[in-house]
């Protein structure tokens, strides 16, 4: 360990330049810090490789963000001839090649423009791979293979995850996860989708609208931790366009054919064997942080031995003096970009300046980007039925038709809302969930009414704008427990 009072060549270095990461050095900088960020990307098993800027920018939610858009555009096609325009709908077929080259060209300029904004604020960067020496001491491995030691007085880890494989024959060999799926040169055909989490689903949901045959394989539950009812309607709309769905189902081997097409062995909870050809196999089993190259050991650093999370307390502080961390590293906490951003800024202003507030990781809104989009915010029906008991909970809902959905005649099952409250009183809002169009932009308004204490009475007490879809909120007054119907009878009234 170094002496207390040594001083040390940066106030603070950050092994990992994701989203958590920069965020954090960006803001220790604004209170005049000497940092450096570390960032490295190992290839995946398939050989990616991307820029500077960490899951999100590069094979997370943006180019997850513009499949998705690229494939509600598809189905926009359909809708626009409802609605008198001139096209052909049986005539659009999506170019993976020219999709992928604008997703990619968008991401390369993101990344451009992240190192641009790191020599601007004075950030170090540094493209080296980071371990720790000793608790004030990272070891960067450069590309070339030579070190370089940063002394510091704080370390931020913000390392992130990675997808994991399963321990299957010929899963490392053949399978791809979303590492790859964004930047795949070639069309990836017939896809085995293994998981059912929101990656998983989101990455079905836009195959499947290019127009790829889709298989999801679920081993236990669809959009597990999400409430389930709506997990059910997201699915249930997966199956409605064409996506086949093998429940409790896990895979036991990839093999190929001498078509050179991929085979796919499986096995389902009751034994029954099966197996299933295709092109692509596409692995969305869950993440696993990687702590695994920190040589953590060398600082003392605690890490969970089963997730290899990083466990650390309400100010980001591991059980080290002077090491932190955010971001999908931390144990527990929820894997999403604007958690990582908020809680790296925090921290710098908590270390570098006088800043005192905590990161509250409490009613952290977020959207599933399914064909049939999720919103919520707060807690499901069955967390809040489970902490306040049932006779406790009132649960309002409707189905509800949007404006837009009457022309190209839209199932009014396609939008469906629900507040989960409490019962006594003005009726507090623990939980807010919505299923249909723009559902994150719907839902990232109300997120802030949520933290702020929201009750049913101030929501039907809200004006609502029409023709809007969110507007549905403001109206809700039929209870679960009432049994009434919630499909409406009109639009305007
Ligand atoms: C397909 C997909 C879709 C997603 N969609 C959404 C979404 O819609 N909304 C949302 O909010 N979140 C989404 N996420 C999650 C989001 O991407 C993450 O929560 C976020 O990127 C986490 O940020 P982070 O800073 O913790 O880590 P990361 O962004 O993963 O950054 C960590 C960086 O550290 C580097 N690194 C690792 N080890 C070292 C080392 N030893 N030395 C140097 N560098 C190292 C990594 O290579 C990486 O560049 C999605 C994720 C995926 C995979």
């Amino acid at each position: 360990m170094a002496p207390i009072n040594e001083t040390f060549e940066y106030d603070l270095v950050v092994i990992g330049g994701g989203s958590g990461g920069l965020a954090c050095a960006k803001e220790a900088v604004g209170h005049g810090a000497k940092v450096a960020v570390l960032d490295f990307v190992k290839p995946s098993p398939r050989g990616t490789k991307w820029g500077l800027g960490g899951t999100c920018v590069n094979v997370g939610c943006i180019p997850k963000k513009l499949m998705h858009q690229a494939s509600i555009l598809g189905e926009g096609i359909h809708e626009a001839q409802a609605y008198g325009w001139n096209v052909s709908p049986e005539q659009a077929t999506i170019n993976w090649p020219a999709l992928v080259e604008a997703v990619q060209n968008h991401i390369k300029s993101v990344n451009w423009v992240t190192r641009v904004d790191l020599r601007d604020k004075k950030v170090e960067y540094v493209n080296g791979m980071g371990y720790f020496k000793d608790a004030h001491n990272v070891v960067a491995v450069l590309k070339n293979g030579t070190e370089r030691v940063l002394n510091t007085k704080h370390v931020v880890i913000a390392v992130g995850g990675r997808p994991r494989y399963p321990h299957i024959p010929g899963a490392l060999e053949y399978g791809i996860t979303s590492d790859d799926i964004f930047s795949m040169p070639t069309p990836p055909g017939k896809t085995v989708v293994v998981g059912a989490g929101y990656i998983g689903l989101e990455c079905a949901g836009f195959l499947k609208g290019f127009g790829y045959d889709v298989t999801v394989m679920v081993r236990s539950i669809v959009l597990r931790g999400f409430d389930q009812q709506m997990a059910d309607i997201v699915s249930s709309a997966m199956v409605e366009k064409g996506i086949n769905f093998l429940h409790k189902t896990v895979p036991t081997s990839v093999e190929k054919n001498s078509e050179g097409r991929l085979v796919v062995k499986y096995r389902n909870a009751e034994g029954q064997e099966g197996a299933e050809e295709c092109d692509t196999v596409l692995f969305a089993i869950g993440r696993t942080a990687l702590t695994e190259d920190l040589k953590l050991e060398n600082a003392d650093v605690k890490y969970n031995d089963d997730n290899k999370k990083i466990p650390v307390n309400e100010r980001e502080e591991t059980n080290v003096d002077g090491i932190y961390a955010v971001g999908d590293v931390l144990d527990g906490r929820p894997e999403l970009t604007p958690v990582a951003i908020l809680a790296g800024r925090l921290l710098a202003r908590r270390l570098l300046a006088s800043g005192t507030d905590l990161m509250d990781y409490s009613d952290v809104a977020t959207t599933v980007f399914t064909p049939l989009e999720y919103g919520c915010v707060g807690m499901s029906e069955e967390t809040a039925v489970k902490e306040f008991g049932e006779e406790n909970v009132e649960v309002f809902h409707a189905y509800y038709k949007p404006t837009e959905f009457f022309i190209p005649q839209k199932s009014v099952r396609y939008c469906y809302l629900k507040s989960v409250a409490l019962r006594e009183g003005d009726q507090k809002v623990v939980g807010l969930h919505y299923v249909g169009p723009v559902a994150g932009e719907v839902i990232q308004g109300f997120a802030a009414a949520v933290k702020s204490g929201l009750t049913m009475k101030i929501l039907m007490n809200t004006v609502g704008i029409h023709p809007t879809t969110a507007e549905e909120f403001t109206r809700l007054n039929i209870t679960k427990r009432s049994g009434v119907d919630p499909t409406p009878a009109t639009c305007c009234s």
